[in-house]
């Protein structure tokens, strides 16, 4: 079947695939894997320990290819219509977007924009550029799927918001309600709840308050009936 190629195409091109089509990675890294254990017949420390190695090579090539993208950039990209994406986006993403501004050098109009470039590789497509282009703006990090970014892009956190804080509630008797005479001490204690940082007293506490107070009316007490008594007795 000569056409079973463009009808898969139609189908899978609908889809963010970023350029997977084929199997062959999964099984390039499952022929890597085996060459590394090259026995099939290690104990499971010997494979731990050799996948481990493996991962760990496979990790530093990664990060030295994100270097190198880093520094060098395709010839493709030079100019400041790529100034936002270079260091920022792989090189084969920065080439593929050259493929497809290479398109608007035909002079002949392009076809219809179908998305297929656009959804399957998460990338500009040649009518997006045309369009950019046109507007005199340059490519922008959001243009480009996070799939391609060289480094993750670290999230906006927000600030929180600070205000003042709430003006806390008093216990006992609302200052508003005290006797008018006592005007001295109403306005200082309205002062003193609208200023104050002095927190409310906890339970152990006032109760505490509350015993002294005790103790000082019994000692009054204890005082008046010895005077009476010696008075009496006079
Ligand atoms: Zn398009």
């Amino acid at each position: 079947m000569p056409w079973k190629r463009l009808l898969v195409r139609a189908y899978v091109d609908h889809y963010l695939h970023l350029g997977n089509t084929v199997t062959s990675r999964a099984e390039g890294s499952h022929s890597q894997l085996k060459s590394t254990l090259r026995v099939s017949t290690g104990d499971l420390k010997n494979v731990f320990e050799k996948i481990e190695l493996l991962l760990d090579r496979q990790h530093t090539e990664h990060e030295g290819g994100i270097a190198r993208d880093q520094i060098r950039s395709p010839h493709t990209a030079r100019g400041p219509l790529y100034c936002q994406l270079l260091g920022r986006i792989s090189n084969f993403a920065l080439g593929k977007i050259g493929e497809q501004q290479h398109r608007l050098a035909n002079p002949a109009p392009l076809p219809a924009c179908t998305m297929a470039f656009r959804h399957s590789m998460g990338l500009l497509c040649a009518h997006q550029i045309q369009e950019l282009l046109q507007q005199n703006q340059v490519f922008q990090l959001d243009d480009v799927h996070q799939h391609w970014y060289l480094k993750p892009q670290t999230p906006v956190t927000m600030q929180p918001l600070v205000l003042d804080p709430v003006v806390a509630q008093t216990r006992g008797r609302p200052t508003a309600l005290k006797p008018k005479n006592c005007s001295f001490t109403h306005a200082a204690n309205t002062r003193q709840a609208a200023s104050s940082t002095r927190r409310d007293a906890s339970a152990f506490e006032q109760v505490g308050v509350r015993t002294r107070r005790q103790a000082a009316a019994a000692a009054v007490e204890t005082r008046r009936t010895a005077r009476d008594r010696r008075n009496c007795d006079v």
